[in-house]
């Protein structure tokens, strides 16, 4: 292979396993295409150095026959996961140059398999948007086009992925943050299980919510990763108890006599170009021998009001421990230690965290906390049990729009609720803790790409991954690479 850095994860461990390349030499090849691409702002934290040790840590193990079939591939982590050797900030100026005693359990999972870290990848602040714009070190651009959002939060990993400066990289996903980039930047990605990667060593958002996933060219790469970052974990008190799971092996099930439910309703909202995107898609599942049904969500269309109460009480809870003493950056003015606390939080927070703060602090106060928090919790439960109810009678995944359309503009969206509404679609599997993930699906007229959404039943990723494959064996969207990457 000429350019080591267009492959996908599976064609590295091949180059690797059979010792065609050195896990130093891929290494090298991605460091060296990250630096002449920095003006992506993808990552924040590099350190050569370091990757490159890990990398020869990788090499040793490969030449002693010991290795696992990922050592040696790359991997990017978003700045969510703490890491022992690079700054954790959560692109947050609260956090600035942290260094974590401990690495996240997901890190010490691929560690431990001697994958090679390239660094930590940008996002929104505390993982609180959709664009990466809201990042206190700068946004990150979209390959496709640097007037449009990479997405968000894990905007940084997207784009990583789409400009072919990482194979693969890790995101999280609160309600969408993963699956919305992916569209946005034409990459798979795959939100888990609630509950099936271990949260120990995310930096906390809402903590109900939160799910590590993974990015990366195709579902099957996707499926080799994933794979080896779920398992139960005992730091973790919501962690799934279940046994290790090779989540590779419903790839080539295909799709004969598979049921796919489709939302009608929320097909009708999305952009023309979109919807001529996704119909086309449904085709292709026709074709390969799947039934399409329709099917109604009601209570899902209330997902939107329900997570931003929900997230944002969470979130509140959560960032009430930097405090510049527990946690954080701490003011170097003050008068007292009320006054140090305040300053501290003022200069460290950017605009949205403050804005999640007030709102959660608000629904969760006295007098408004059963009219707001319990009624979103009660709603919350509703939407999970329409769609167990779907799964149990009606269907056997879900597919449906990431967004309403492809990435808008930096410009196009610039006050918050009209960021929040266009969560629609992503934050109803959030709330309801399903896995669901975003397959690209077309490029727009103006050449930004297309995803579609498919969701499962709990616990049902290895099922949710050999839909996407058996798509991606027929399509080629997810091949695609913008210019210049
Ligand atoms: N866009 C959503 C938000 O702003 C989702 C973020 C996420 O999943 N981390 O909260």
């Amino acid at each position: 292979m000429t350019d080591l850095t267009q492959a996908t994860v599976k064609e590295l461990s091949q180059l690797l396993q059979s010792k065609e390349v050195s896990a130093v030499e891929v290494a090298q090849a991605y460091l060296n295409k990250m630096e002449a691409k920095k003006e992506l702002n993808a990552y924040l934290d590099v350190r050569p150095e370091v990757t490159l040790e890990q990398a020869k840590e990788a090499d040793k193990k490969i030449a002693e026959g010991k290795a696992s079939p990922l050592a040696g591939v790359p991997i990017a982590h978003k700045d969510i996961f703490v890491t022992k050797e690079w700054a954790s900030t959560a692109a947050s100026k609260m956090l600035e140059g942290y260094m974590s005693p401990f690495d996240a359990t997901v890190v010490e999972k691929l560690k431990e398999i001697n994958m090679v870290t390239l660094g930590k990848t940008n996002c929104d602040e505390f993982a609180m948007g959709s664009t990466t714009a809201n990042s206190a070190y700068g946004k990150t651009y979209n390959p496709w086009d640097k007037e449009a959002v990479p997405g968000g939060s894990s905007g940084g990993a997207s784009s990583v992925v789409a400009a072919r400066i990482a194979p693969v990289a890790t995101g999280t996903d609160t309600g969408g943050s993963i699956r919305q980039p992916s569209a946005f930047c034409g990459v798979t990605g795959i939100k888990p299980t609630y509950g099936r990667p271990s949260r120990w060593g995310m930096i906390a958002f809402a903590s109900s919510l939160d799910t590590a996933g993974i990015i990366a060219q195709d579902a099957e790469d996707c499926a080799l990763v994933l794979s080896q970052i779920i398992g139960f974990d005992k730091r973790d008190s919501t962690s799934i108890e279940l046994p290790p799971e090779d989540l590779t092996v419903s790839l080539n099930d295909g799709v004969k006599g598979l049921r796919i439910g489709v939302p009608r309703k929320w097909m009708e909202k999305v952009a023309p170009g979109l919807k001529q995107s996704l119909e086309a898609a449904l085709k292709q599942y026709e074709s390969l021998g799947a039934t399409i049904v329709d099917i109604d969500l009601p209570k899902a269309e209330l997902g939107v009001p329900v997570y931003y109460i929900i997230a944002p009480a969470e979130a509140s809870s959560n960032l009430s421990r930097f405090d510049g003493v527990r946690y954080g950056h701490r003011a170097e003015d003050y008068h007292d230690l009320l006054d140090m606390i305040k300053r501290s939080r003022d200069e460290g927070f950017g605009p949205e965290p403050k804005r999640r703060i007030l709102i959660g602090t608000y629904v969760l106060s006295h007098g408004y906390y059963d009219a707001y928090y319990i009624k979103a919790q009660q709603v919350r439960r509703l939407i999970a049990q329409e769609f167990d109810a779907t799964f149990k009678n009606l269907c056997d995944v879900i597919f449906c729009p990431v967004s309403t359309d492809a990435a808008f503009s930096f410009n196009d969206k610039s006050d918050p609720l009209s960021l929040y509404l266009s969560d629609l679609f992503t934050i109803p599997g959030s709330l309801a803790g399903l896995p669901s993930m975003s397959v690209p699906c077309g490029i727009s007229s103006n050449g930004r790409p297309y995803g579609f959404q498919l969701i499962a039943a709990k616990c049902k990723e290895a099922q949710l991954l050999g839909v996407a494959h058996a798509y991606q064996q027929t399509t080629d969207w997810h091949k695609k690479v913008p210019a210049g990457y």
